[in-house]
């Protein structure tokens, strides 16, 4: 189930998963257009898949800018999913190894699960065999600022059901 953001100024400006799209609401930053489907019920309320919804605040698409790179931001980029087996990951790995020169840039790090990132050690994944499912680069586009949106929305995590990697 996809939900269609659009722009304050109510022309279309992205796709979202629902979740995603229900987070916003319960945020503040975004209402409900269009409703669609089965309700969403919550420990506290139910509330209607919403099928479009408008942002309260204009996003200025932004086509290239420079991202600070952090460890959330890692994490967030790669919907923490381990970059090397895919399990849900709550550490980040540098891809080479920092002892090796490796940087502390969004090429060089990704989400890591505990085991691979204790495997890994100071090693590269070509040492070890492994290939790593995604290119890591820094996050662009008008997805990556709407996901920023949703920073102080953390609270509401626990009501929604989980998504898949989108
Ligand atoms: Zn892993």
């Amino acid at each position: 189930m996809r939900t269609l953001v659009l722009n304050a100024g109510y022309e279309p400006l992205a796709v979202v998963t629902f979740r995603r799209a229900l987070v916003l609401v319960l945020a503040g930053k975004a209402s409900v257009v269009a409703e669609d489907g089965e309700p969403v019920v919550g420990p506290r309320d139910v509330l209607g898949r919403p099928s479009v919804i408008l942002l309260h605040r204009y996003i200025r698409p932004r086509r290239t800018y420079v991202t600070a790179v952090s460890r959330r931001g890692v994490l967030r980029r790669d919907a923490h999913a381990c970059g090397y087996c895919g399990k849900p990951a709550h550490t980040v790995d540098h891809v080479l190894p920092r002892s090796r020169g490796g940087a502390d840039s969004w090429e060089n790090l990704v989400a890591c699960c505990l085991r691979c990132n204790n495997v890994k050690g100071d090693h590269t994944p070509s040492e070890m065999g492994w290939k790593l499912r995604f290119t890591p680069a820094e996050p662009v586009g008008v997805v990556w600022q709407i996901k920023e949106l949703e920073k102080p929305a953390a609270q509401w995590s626990a009501f929604l059901v989980p998504e898949t990697a989108a």
